[in-house]
């Protein structure tokens, strides 16, 4: 008997025109989110929540609203004086502002030439390669590019990013971002108990950015927001039932996850301190 191909899901991508791009935001003093879902499709995604409003039937990942008009949109946003004075801005905060889609339609590429012609202090945060296209724009001194790298194993980074760009391509990334003179910053996290948390995954991950000249490196530990722990809680079954329990028991008890923060504090300090990382070092827990 032969057996059944399993076609992997294409995302619903759909052309919607937004009224607003330029919004508060709780990370910088504002967001902007070309896109609505994100076919990175992270198991861990905070962002998930975003499923909750738009296409309820559809998993996280298998959907995407394209705002074809952000650009002119942020234009009039940024041409009405007073009302978004200059401050941050974070690309982006619901989804990946350089996921695939990107390459086509080039909306995070015009707002970010909108904002830092305008003189915003712009933080782009990503898992893509694809970044690579607008390092023209990202070395304005009003810019600073971040990658997100969650994992230096590319088989644990396919299960859990499954979109995005591989570890070593975002280790790349930073180095030709560095080498194009952009100011560079690494995000590491969420790290995930029992799969990319170990003292000895730290170091290894601390001591590939430790030649990358980041200005800064944020950690953060894998938190309960809404959808998160079912999407999770497979991933981690799978790899180990009992280590899936522990997991649970940690992140639902406060004083578990207390005594887990610390003890991530203390490796985290370690796996610098090991690999000479002059980066600053900022814990999110
Ligand atoms: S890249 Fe970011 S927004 Fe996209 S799925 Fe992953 S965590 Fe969510």
């Amino acid at each position: 008997m032969e057996e059944e191909q399993v076609q992997p899901v294409r995302p619903v991508v759909q052309e919607v025109q937004c009224r607003s791009v330029l919004g508060a935001s709780g990370i910088c003093d504002y967001a902007v989110n070309c896109y609505t879902g994100c076919v990175h499709g992270c198991a861990y995604c905070y962002a998930r929540f975003m499923g909750r409003f738009h296409h309820v039937d559809q998993a996280w990942g298998d959907f995407v609203d394209v705002k074809v008009n952000a650009p002119e949109v942020l234009a009039k946003q940024i041409a009405r004086a007073g009302l978004f004075p200059s401050g941050s801005v974070f690309l982006s905060s619901v989804c990946d502002a350089y996921q695939p889609l990107e390459e086509k339609y080039a909306l995070t590429r015009k707002c970010l030439l909108l904002l830092v012609q305008a003189g915003y202090s712009v933080h782009v945060q990503t898992k893509s390669r694809l970044v690579c296209r607008d390092f023209d724009l990202l070395a304005a001194p009003n810019a600073t590019l971040c990658l997100t790298i969650t994992t230096l194993d590319a088989g644990l980074a396919a299960r859990i990013e499954p979109g995005a760009s591989p570890p070593a391509d975002r280790l790349e990334t930073l180095r030709r971002a560095r080498a194009a003179g952009i100011r560079v910053k690494a995000f590491v996290g969420p790290l995930l108990p029992g799969l990319s948390d170990s003292q000895e995954q730290l170091s290894e991950l601390f001591a590939a950015l430790a030649p990358l000249g980041l200005e800064e490196v944020y950690i953060d530990r894998l938190n309960l927001r809404w959808g998160v722990w079912p999407a999770m809680k497979n991933l981690l079954g799978e790899a180990d039932p009992q280590s899936a329990a522990a997991t649970r028991a940690m992140l639902f008890d406060d004083h578990r996850s207390r005594a887990y923060n610390r003890w991530l504090r203390a490796a985290v300090r370690k796996a610098a301190a090991a690999a000479g990382l002059s980066a600053s070092i900022n814990v999110i827990l």
